[in-house]
Order: structure tokens, then sequence, then C-alpha cells
């Protein structure tokens, strides 16, 4: 049976980043960026004022003090948005707005309220340094910077960003498409009336939130029963068109168990078990040349699994800089964890408390209880061996949620 770190890898191996394509700014959030994004321009792209006031030449202000102030002409106004056509000369002003261009001339921007205007005049007590209140150019983003690099998520600021330096549309990565498919003759699509005997389908739409929460398309294809024939045909239309299939249930060794059987006899199985809890039967391998990953049908084992082997999977289509979930260092706190020769994965809460982050579990661990997958913010590592790791003691956690979490 593989460790993690072996299926991770042959997983991996088998996911290359996709082909790029255009985005508008408006359609970029959360797209991963294709290539590095390169400045061709300065920005700021001319300098400009940070303060509604006074353009002036600083050296005509050198001997201004309150018993002697100095005054200066005024010759004109700027706002932002418009350029001053003259220069600014000896002995005069420029009226300027914040973000208009510097007058030719001038190399300073006194704040008004540093001032006194009457009749065509500014007065001013103090002197004014060269640059003051001036933003220049570049001083922002300099021609041929790197904006964003290549494999980042694009968020708010590297969104706003790009648009201050004119990049647009964004050249990012193709979302991946994701089929999902659930088997079982129990399941009941949320919402219809449940008969005897029957549960609700809770894996779909796990996936299809989990999908697109990794950047991907996902496509429900629907849920097979659990026979061949319906299982194969709902496999046949996952084979064109997607990147990956997620299968869920159905690759135990139950006598139903028909995903690893199909996959078996018409595609290419790499691996079906992994020394892993929760879900050990986990199978990896493809279907008419698209990757299938086989979650296991237990819905914790499903998310937990999909986590460590489909998020990184599509992440590594999208080109990611970062395909795992950071890795961050707990101190466990509550009922002590046993390790066993599978690498187990207990979903914790963090909390931060004094500079420390603290982890608990969420509940009892059965792969069935979704209630303490819920609240989740960390799955709790817990090596493969011998021995406990107590109350009190350190340990390692991956992360699900981008956001650290709030103090106690
Ligand atoms: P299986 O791997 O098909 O034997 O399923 C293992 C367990 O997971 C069984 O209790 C199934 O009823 C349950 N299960 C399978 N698929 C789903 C699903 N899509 N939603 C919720 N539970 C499921
Ligand atoms: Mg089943």
């Amino acid at each position: 049976m593989l460790t993690v770190e072996e299926a991770r890898e042959r997983v991996l191996a088998r996911f290359q980043p996709l082909e790029s394509e255009e985005a508008p700014l408006s359609a970029a959030l959360g797209r991963t960026l294709a290539a590095d994004a390169l400045a061709h321009t300065s920005s700021p792209p001319f300098d400009n004022s940070a303060m509604d006031g006074y353009a002036l030449r600083s050296a005509d202000t050198q001997m201004a003090t309150a018993e002697a102030p100095v005054r200066l002409r005024l010759v004109g106004e700027v706002q932002a948005g418009n350029v001053y056509a003259g220069v600014v000369q000896a002995g005069e002003a420029v009226r300027i707005l914040t973000g208009a261009p510097l007058p030719a001339g001038a190399d300073a921007a006194l704040q008004q309220e540093l001032t006194e205007v009457a009749d065509g005049w500014v007065t001013f007590s103090a002197p004014v340094a060269p640059g003051t209140n001036i933003r220049y150019t570049g001083s922002d983003v300099r021609p041929g910077a790197l904006l964003v690099h290549a494999g980042v998520e694009l968020g708010p600021a590297e969104i706003a960003l790009l648009a201050s330096l004119g990049v647009a549309p964004a050249r990012v990565t193709r979302r991946p498409r994701v089929a999902i498919l659930a088997t079982g003759d129990e399941l009941v699509a949320p919402g219809e009336p449940l008969a005897p005997g029957k549960i609700y389908n809770s894996n779909t739409p796990y996936l299809v939130a989990a999908v697109t929460r990794a950047g991907a398309e996902p496509i429900a294809l629907g849920v097979a029963p659990d026979r061949e024939e319906e299982l194969r045909a709902l496999l046949q239309q996952a084979q064109t068109g997607f990147d990956l299939i997620l299968t869920s249930g159905g690759v135990s060794v139950g006598d139903y168990d028909l995903v690893k059987q199909l996959l078996s006899e018409q595609g290419e199985v790499e691996f079906w078990r992994v020394r892993i809890r929760p879900g050990k039967p986990l199978a990896f391998g493809s279907l008419g040349g698209v990757p299938l990953l086989g979650l296991p049908g237990n819905p914790v084992s499903a998310a937990v699994t999909f986590e460590l082997f489909g998020r990184p999977a599509i992440r590594r289509m999208l080109g990611a800089a970062q395909v795992e979930r950071p890795l961050v260092e707990v101190t466990l706190e509550g009922a002590e964890q046993r390790r066993t020769d599978r690498r187990q994965f207990v979903r914790v809460r963090l909390a931060s408390r004094a500079g420390r982050l603290i982890a608990r579990a969420t509940g009892e661990q059965d792969s069935h209880l979704i209630s303490s997958l819920q609240g989740a913010t960390a799955l709790l590592v817990v090596p493969e061996g011998e021995g406990v790791i107590r109350s009190g003691e350190l340990a390692q956690a991956l992360l699900l949620n981008d956001a650290l979490p709030w103090d106690e």
C-alpha cells in the first residue's frame, strides 16, 4: 500500500498546467495568472501633486518666515486630468489639485492649509523643500517591474495593480473541467423525499463546491446506481471534454464496488489503496486518457482525499505557485491522538492564543460524521508510527482555509 507522499507524487506526475486564455479584469478574481505580468509603463505615469494647494518653485520660498511671509503671483490652475500649458516662472505659483500633473518649472506643491490667498497672490510663512507633496513618476512601479508572478491567484489587490498599469485583460490559466459522478443505489438528491433505506447525496454538492473553490469548473454528471451498465454509460460521458473525473463511492472491496472494477477493465489503475485515514480505498487511474480519481463514498473520506489529492491535481493544472495547502505548527489540546500504521488526518478547529495556534478536534472522527467536517479549519496530521500525541504537544496541521483563525 502506498504512503500519502508516494500516492500524491504519482497523482501529481499525471498533471500539467493547462493552456492559457484571456480574462477581463472584471472576471479575473480567483483566476491563476499564467505568465509573469510585467509593467510596460510607470505608475504614476507623471509627477503629480499629493495635495490640493499651490505648485511653485521651492527656491522662491526659502526666505519665508512668520515675520516676513513670502507671496507668489497666482498665474493659473491645473486639475486632475488636465495639463498646465505654461512654465512656472520665478515669483509665480499655480493652483493645483490632487492628482494633477506638476507644471513645468515647479518642483513642489504647498498644501492650501498653509497659505492665504487674496487678490491673485498666495502668501505663506515657511520655506518649502523641493519635492514637497510630489508623487514622482514611477514611485509606485517602474517600467519592466514584475507586477504579479505566474501562478499567483488573483485577488482584489493584484487586480488593482494590473489595472493601475493598464494590464488588461489578464492572461490566466484555463479552468480545468472536472466531471463529478456519485455512485450508489442509496443516493437521493437533497430536496427530494427520502424513501426507506435511502440517504441524501452529499458528496456531489460537496465536490461541486470544493472543486469550484479550488479554481476549477465542476460539471455534475449525476448518480450511477450500483449497476455496471449505468455506471459505464455515465463514465463514457466523462471521457470527452474533461480534464479530471472525480467519482465517489464504489472503490472499496464490497460486491458493488464497481468503479475500481470498471477502471481496471476499461482503463488503467495506477493505485487503489493508500495508507491514510480516513480514505484508504482511494483509486487513481485513467479512463479514455482522462485521469480519474475514485474517492471513497464516506463523505468525510471523500472530502479529506479530495483535499489531499484532488485539489493539488487541480492546482497543478492551474499552474498554481502553491499546489498544497500550507502546513502550520500547532499545539494539540484535548484528547490524545494515537499513531497507527496509517497517516491520520484529524478534523480540528484552530484558535490563536498568545501567538500560538491551538488545535482541538471538532468531534468524533468516524468518516460518516459530516457535522465534524463542518467547523474544521485544519486537518491535524498524525504521522504513521507508534505512541501518541498528547494534549499540549506540538504537531502539524494543514490549513483548510486561507484565513488564519481569530484570537480566542
Ligand atoms: P461505498 O464506498 O460506495 O461503499 O460507500 C461508503 C459509504 O459512503 C456508504 O455508507 C455510502 O452510503 C456512503 N456514500 C456513498 N456515496 C455517498 C454520497 N454521494 N453521499 C453521501 N454518502 C455516500
Ligand atoms: Mg456504494
